[in-house]
């Protein structure tokens, strides 16, 4: 039923990839992105010789919405990795209720405002990317929030809990400030309750998670059961 997705021998050498690619944003290396990758491997390269830029991708699957071949990269890198360890493999253990089913909540929909930066956990919303969209568009617009969409309407990771950050080959920080800069907001929300930390080290606005915008709403009587 689903679509027969490709491998890195399908790889035409678009570049594409590269623009949602946090890899190669952070090292400005096309060897650091799904494109040298394939590239080099279509050239006879090993995973041996490929592993220090293989581990450094934190499995955030904005590549394999993006990728026009429809390679399914981000698993490919993951084989390819000895170090890896999958961000979307967490997508499959998600809890029930996740940052995407509490945003659709009209309650919690009501308490997020115009001047908030609303953080979309990243490899989730790519591993159920037609549907998400089209929620988080429809929210931005309801809203009037910011939110770390590219043009490319791929959610920008924080890469907060990948492999790649814990074994630092990846720069959480040097990310987290790449999305706030040059942004106005009053208050950040995010799904991932683990980017509050460093996000907290790096701005003096509040920052919360969306569960407790939910909790907030139970607290107060507003959130009617049922
Ligand atoms: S999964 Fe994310 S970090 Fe890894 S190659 Fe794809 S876009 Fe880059
Ligand atoms: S987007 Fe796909 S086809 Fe284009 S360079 Fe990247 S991996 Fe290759």
């Amino acid at each position: 039923m689903g679509i027969q997705r490709k491998t890195y021998t399908d790889c035409q050498g678009c570049s594409l990839c590269l623009l949602p690619c946090p890899m190669w944003q952070q090292h400005r290396d096309v060897m650091f992105s799904p494109q040298g990758l394939a590239k080099a491997t279509q050239s006879g390269a090993t995973a041996d010789d490929l592993q220090e830029q293989a581990a450094s991708c934190i499995q955030c699957g904005a590549c394999d919405v993006m990728c026009p071949e429809n390679i399914a990269l981000s698993s490919w890198l993951e084989e390819l990795s000895e170090v890896i360890g999958s961000a979307l493999n967490e997508v499959t253990k998600e809890p029930k209720l996740n940052g995407f089913v509490i945003s659709c909540d009209p309650l919690v929909q009501q308490s997020i405002h115009v001047d908030d930066f609303y953080i979309i956990d990243a490899a989730p919303f790519h591993a159920d990317y037609q549907r998400r969209v089209e929620h988080y568009t429809s929210l931005r617009i309801k809203t009037g929030c910011s939110m770390n969409l590219d043009l490319n309407r791929m959610a920008i990771p924080t890469g907060i809990g990948s492999e790649a950050a814990k074994q630092e080959k990846f720069n959480v920080k040097k990310q987290y400030q790449w999305l706030i800069q040059g942004r106005e907001f009053s208050r950040v929300i995010v799904e991932n309750h683990d980017d509050i930390k460093v996000l907290r080290e790096l701005t003096d606005k509040p920052v919360v998670c969306i569960a407790e915008l939910l909790e907030s709403l139970d607290v107060r009587g507003e959130h009617a059961a049922g």
